[in-house]
């Protein structure tokens, strides 16, 4: 592969709604970089048109290459092979749907120049539906809050990074690979720029809820042990109650002439230590299964084939 000073790391499913706007956007957001510029797409087991739109691409775009996975790998692991395909200086990764414009790059990539390690970028406003945009917020809060590390409150994965950053999460082992936080985790010199984010330009989200929670809860469960310690706290809470319960049940049972009723209380407390429980156990699953996928040490993603830039 040619070395170049500027990669663009793209995840493509099923984008072929999108791709040919993405494409413009790029040509001309991006001019002031040829030639020393690569755009590398992966195509994340894509099974609508955008391979072919790739390879085309590829074919007419001296800049451009595609990296195609054996199959659909998720956007996280997709992300993570245009890393470590990535010959750039500077490496910037964003989302196909422009979402993340085009436009933002020159400045992020001129505060690298000026000797920031890694910029990234902060959604002032969104455009999607009121709920979602509630629950974004809410989950970049609550991993503020649970999470040692200094995550930056409403950046996604859109970010410009220099190469000792990209050799450093490039390093990093893990399976579960939750780009925003490692980058967080990375250090060196981070700073933000802003912008409204807009909607989709075209095509479907490729996240539904289920993928969105996923996500959510690799964040948290990657970086905090927070809910672990939040069991150990409610296992705590459950047993003080249950003696200060106890406790006036025997006061109860020495002073009043009443009789103790019996049935109600007991069904009552079973099911709520049995819930209490099965959530502490649910907890500590979600640990066991991530350290269960770490161990098996299965790649990240599987590339099928390589197309452009000598490939
Ligand atoms: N994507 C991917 N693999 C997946 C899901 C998404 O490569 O399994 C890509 C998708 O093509 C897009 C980016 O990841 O370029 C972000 O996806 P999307 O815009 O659907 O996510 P949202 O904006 O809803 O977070
Ligand atoms: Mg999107």
């Amino acid at each position: 592969m040619q070395t170049s000073t500027l990669s663009i790391v793209i995840p493509i499913l099923n984008e072929e709604d999108v791709f040919p706007h993405l494409l413009e956007r790029l040509d001309t957001a991006l001019a002031a970089f040829k030639p020393a510029l690569e755009i590398i797409f992966v195509n994340d087991g894509s099974t609508d048109n955008s391979r072919a739109l790739i390879n085309a691409a590829a074919e007419n775009h001296k800049a451009i290459c595609g990296i195609h996975l054996s199959r659909n790998f998720g956007h996280q692991s997709a992300l993570t092979a245009g890393l470590e395909h990535a010959t750039g200086e500077i490496v910037v990764v964003m989302d196909a749907d422009l979402q993340d414009p085009p436009e933002l790059i020159g400045k992020m990539v001129e505060r690298i120049k000026a000797g920031d390690d890694v910029v990234y970028a902060v959604r002032r406003t969104r455009k999607e539906g009121a709920l979602k945009v509630a629950c974004y917020k809410l989950f970049y809060r609550i991993l503020k809050y649970v999470s040692k590390l200094d995550i930056p409150l409403d950046s996604g994965d859109f970010s410009a990074m220099n190469r000792r950053v990209v050799d450093t999460i490039n390093d990093m082992p893990e399976y579960n690979r939750f780009i925003r936080g490692i980058r967080s985790y990375a250090g060196f010199k981070q700073s933000a720029v802003y912008y409204d984010r807009e909607s989709r330009a075209a095509g479907e989200p490729k996240y539904n809820f289920v993928g969105l929670l996923k996500l959510a809860g690799d964040g948290v469960f990657a970086f905090s042990e927070y809910p672990l310690r939040l069991a150990s706290f409610a296992g705590a809470v459950v047993a003080l109650l249950s003696f200060v319960g106890g406790l006036s049940l025997l006061l109860w049972r020495l002073f009043s002439a009443q009789q103790l009723p019996g049935f109600a209380t007991l069904a009552v407390s079973i099911f709520f230590l049995g819930g209490v429980q099965l959530i502490c156990v649910g907890v500590l699953g979600e640990y066991v299964g991530r350290i269960y996928n770490e161990v098996k040490r299965r790649p990240t993603y599987i590339v099928e084939s390589t197309v452009g830039r000598d490939s």
